[in-house]
């Protein structure tokens, strides 16, 4: 036993136990290339029951959204249906070799082609493409094709690309990673873009430097930006293009297309807004969707139509081309495509009306549980949000208290905490996104013990302070988890020991 955890797989390895058996061998032996062998390799040896039992104990050591509330603000953590799996598991897609010719793989492109539009319909773009594995690297394609688009027109003074203070750190990251410098703007007290800083850097000759801006709708502080009309006139006014972080999408479907509203370009994620999975880190999808300007720098390949059903065929023929100007491919060939087919599933599921549903329920819910929470937490920005709001983690009267402890204790009532510390400018931020997927009980259930925890921060502290106990482990040192990182159960027993 180690750290009170049950113990290690390699702990209850025995030599000689074998999990599985192998058919004998059907075809003619021959010498396995000796150079290439080791002589030993540290492998745990047990049985299948053992393994299972290893592997399904290891699964329920993490909180999971199929296993319990998870209201992680901005990454919208929403249930994901389990059709989507079976979909997604269907021979035909699963077995699909990505070097299989166009010709046979008819009916992948054919969903990947009706997904670009649905994609493209949902948020009023012109063209979509698949392959951005994350929305990070949606960003990244984006402000490339707003780089190209500049430097093709032969001007390239413009060097600056504006980001409000609000943002999620992947927006720089992206504006530096692409060469660009951050222009900083700062909220109004409202929490919307400080509209005369913004009309300040689009003025007069640093006008004529701003490559574009970057910003979120509805921002991450779950607030729709007032001006937004306003904010894109200044912008294009001044020669930039506009950027869309759509990972807060899940607030506007089928109440306003971003197209429309004048972006240029957006990413999605359809590992938040279009239920695919999300754990891990990946592999997900964050897909960009650009106007008539960004057409043909999109990144490649696209699904498009080759030939049109006509009397010979009844289907239309697909095929992979590559926009005339794209800024290159950014992905082995076309992204993740088993989240395509589950953002597929997902979206056939529900059609128009319902992803209409689907934003207006999850709006109405985090303004039920801001409301409720209103007298019991500080709300800084107290006025109708979108699909998420952020609350003040401290209190007056219990000075020692801080956002980490809250999130830390709702573990302990079976609750993933929510996102601490994010966005920067609230202190002591606890962003909460319950998401349409949950029902009323189990919101009223969080806003049961979020009132409780407020309670026991200046009633009894300790409580907070020494949670979370009932998880294997308590508080993590995290930087050391994150600079230290061990992944491999052997040499972790050994530190251990
Ligand atoms: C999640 C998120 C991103 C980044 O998306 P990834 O898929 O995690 O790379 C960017 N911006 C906002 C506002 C987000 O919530």
């Amino acid at each position: 036993m180690t750290n009170g955890l049950e113990p290690l797989i390699y702990e209850i390895s025995a030599s000689g136990r074998v999990g599985v058996n192998l058919p004998d061998c059907d075809v003619p032996e021959s010498p396995l290339p000796t150079d290439l062998m080791r002589d030993t390799l540290d492998l745990p040896e047990v049985s299948e029951m053992q393994a299972v039992r290893h592997f399904v104990r290891l699964s329920q050591l993490n909180h999971a959204i199929d296993t319990g509330f998870y209201p992680l603000g901005s990454c919208t953590m929403k249930y994901n249906p389990k059709i989507n799996e079976d979909v997604a598991r269907l021979p035909g897609f699963a077995h699909l070799h990505p070097l299989t010719d166009p010709e046979g793989a008819q009916g992948a492109l054919a969903m990947m082609y009706q997904l670009q539009q649905w994609l493209a319909e949902v948020s009023g773009f012109k063209g979509v493409s698949l392959t951005p594995a994350a929305g990070a690297q949606g960003e990244l394609a984006g402000i490339l094709m707003i780089r190209k688009y500049h430097h093709d027109r032969g001007d390239t003074a413009r060097t600056k690309i504006l980001v409000p203070n609000s943002a999620h750190g992947t927006n720089p990251a992206t504006v530096t990673m692409a060469g660009y410098e951050v222009i900083e703007l700062p909220a109004d007290e409202e929490g919307n873009v400080d509209l005369n800083a913004l009309r300040q850097a689009c003025s007069g000759d640093t006008a004529k430097t701003i490559a574009g801006m970057m910003i979120t709708v509805p921002s991450t502080l779950g607030l729709f930006e007032a001006h937004i009309l306003d904010v894109i006139q200044a912008v294009h006014d001044a020669g930039g293009l506009m950027y869309m972080d759509g990972a807060n999408m899940n607030a506007l479907m089928g109440i306003v297309k971003p197209g429309e509203l004048g972006f240029d370009v957006m990413h999605y994620n359809l590992h938040k807004t279009f239920s695919t999975p999300h754990g891990g880190g990946g592999p997900g999808c964050g897909a960009v969707g650009v106007g008539e300007k960004l057409l043909d720098y999109l990144p490649g390949p696209i699904v498009d139509i080759i030939a049109p059903a006509d009397g010979e065929q009844d289907a239309p023929l697909y095929g992979l081309v590559t926009p005339a100007k794209t800024i290159g491919q950014l992905k082995a060939f076309y992204g993740n495509f088993g989240m395509h087919i589950r953002a597929y599933a997902y979206i056939r599921a529900y059609g128009g009306e319902g992803l209409h549903e689907v934003s207006r329920h999850a709006v109405l819910n985090a303004n039920y549980v801001r409301t409720k929470l209103m007298d019991t937490y500080t709300i800084p920005y107290p006025r109708y949000c979108g699909h998420e709001f952020v609350l003040e983690g401290h209190w007056e009267d219990a000075p020692d208290i801080h956002a980490l402890d809250i999130s830390k204790r709702l573990m302990d009532y079976g609750i993933h905490p929510p996102t601490n510390y994010f966005p920067l400018i609230v202190p002591e931020a606890l962003l909460i996104e319950p998401t349409e997927t949950e029902t009323k009980q189990t919101l009223d259930e969080f806003i049961e013990v979020m009132k409780k925890i407020a309670h026991e921060a200046k009633t009894s502290p300790e409580l907070l302070h020494n949670a979370p106990h009932i998880t294997p482990v308590s508080r993590v040192d995290e930087v050391k988890a994150a600079k230290e990182l061990v992944l491999c159960c052997a040499p972790l027993l050994k530190t251990v020991e």
